[in-house]
Formats: structure tokens, C-alpha cells, sequence
């Protein structure tokens, strides 16, 4: 697995210098005009990619919170290209009234994002906030309305710290890119 690492983009201390960072930054939007404690929080991370970002970054936030989860697949299997988002499951609780914090990963398309937010409003949340790890330097991603972002990155494809390609490669701590020869030439335009 290490073998196939073409190089490291974002190390694991620079990930975890900035998840605490963010931690502190959500912290400070929730607890406005009320004690911590009292407000009202539910974080949900975007499985599967986001559950290691989030388990990280909750521990950082010293506040009652309740945790969900959505299950979204865009880039099912070998593809490294968004092949559009379908929600795959979902377990939220009563979000009714509550704050929300959707976690994701990536911010790519943006299309993951765009379907979610709205699906959670519906369901009555009081607010919902975006958090991503990483936001990909592409128009369709600045477009995307995000609140908070660890890292601003180039379009290329990553793995590590969540991350997938054909859904190996999410326990490594670093967030890195593949070598040319793990991913097919013709996977990497589909
Ligand atoms: P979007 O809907 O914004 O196009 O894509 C968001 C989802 O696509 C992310 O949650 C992530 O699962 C996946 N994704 C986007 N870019 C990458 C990437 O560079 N590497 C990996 N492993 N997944 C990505
Ligand atoms: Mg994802």
C-alpha cells in the first residue's frame, strides 16, 4: 500500500494542526449568544469518506452534540471522476430544531453538497453549516457554498485520511496522490 503513493500532499501533523483549528472556528459559530453546553448540535459526516475527519474534529468540540450519518456514493468503485451523487442511506435522528454541521471530505462537483444541504433543511434543521477537509481548486467547487474548509487543493485525485480509490487507501494518515500505475490510464479520464 505505501508503494503506491506518488507523494505526500497534506502530512498528518498539518491535518491535525487545522482540524483543531476548525474545531475552534465551530465552536465559536455555535455557542453565540448561549452557553455551550445548552446549544444544540448535531454533526453529520458524509459516509464513508468523512468518518475519520469527523470522529477527529468532534472530540476537539467541547459542546453537547448528537451525531448522524448519510451515506452518499458518486464515485462508485474504480472511477476517479464524479459519476453524480445518490443519497444511499441515511440515519439523522430528529434534526428538527437542531444545528447542523454536515462534514465532508472533499469538495469536488460540488454535487454531494448541493443534493444534501437542501434534504436537511426540508427536514426543519435550524441551521446548517458545511465543513470540508479539503476543497479542490476547480469553478464548480468555489461555487459551492461551504462554511469551513481545511485545505484548498489542486484538481488532482487523493487518498489517505478517509479518502478512496476503490475504497482501499483510507487508513493512511496523510492525505497523498497515487502513482501513475495504480490507477489506470483509462480510469483516470473516466
Ligand atoms: P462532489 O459531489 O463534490 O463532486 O464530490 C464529493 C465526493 O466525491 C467526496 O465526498 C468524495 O467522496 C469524492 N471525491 C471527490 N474528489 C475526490 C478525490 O480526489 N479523491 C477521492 N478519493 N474521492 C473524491
Ligand atoms: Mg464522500
Amino acid at each position: 500500500m505505501l508503494d503506491d503513493i506518488e507523494r505526500v500532499l497534506i502530512s498528518r501533523d498539518r491535518i491535525e494542526a487545522r482540524v483543531r483549528e476548525l474545531a475552534e472556528d465551530i465552536t465559536r459559530d455555535h455557542a453565540t449568544g448561549r452557553s455551550p453546553d445548552r446549544a444544540e448540535l448535531t454533526m453529520i459526516p458524509i459516509l464513508t469518506g468523512a468518518m475519520i475527519f469527523c470522529c477527529d474534529l468532534m472530540r476537539y468540540i467541547p459542546m453537547a452534540m448528537k451525531i448522524g450519518m448519510v451515506t452518499v456514493s458518486s464515485y462508485p468503485g474504480t472511477s476517479i471522476r464524479s459519476q453524480g451523487p445518490s443519497v444511499l442511506g441515511k440515519q439523522l435522528g430528529d434534526i428538527k430544531g437542531r444545528h447542523v454541521v454536515l462534514v465532508d471530505d472533499i469538495l469536488d462537483s460540488g454535487g454531494t453538497i448541493r443534493a444534501v444541504v437542501p434534504m436537511l433543511q426540508e427536514l426543519g434543521a435550524a441551521s446548517v453549516r458545511v465543513c470540508v477537509l479539503l476543497r479542490k481548486n476547480r469553478p464548480e467547487a468555489m461555487a459551492t457554498p461551504c462554511d469551513y474548509v481545511g485545505f484548498d487543493i489542486p484538481d488532482e485525485f487523493v487518498v489517505g485520511y478517509g479518502l478512496d480509490y476503490d475504497d482501499y487507501y483510507r487508513n493512511l494518515p496523510d492525505v497523498v496522490t497515487l502513482k501513475r500505475s495504480v490507477i489506470p490510464p483509462h480510469r483516470a479520464e473516466s
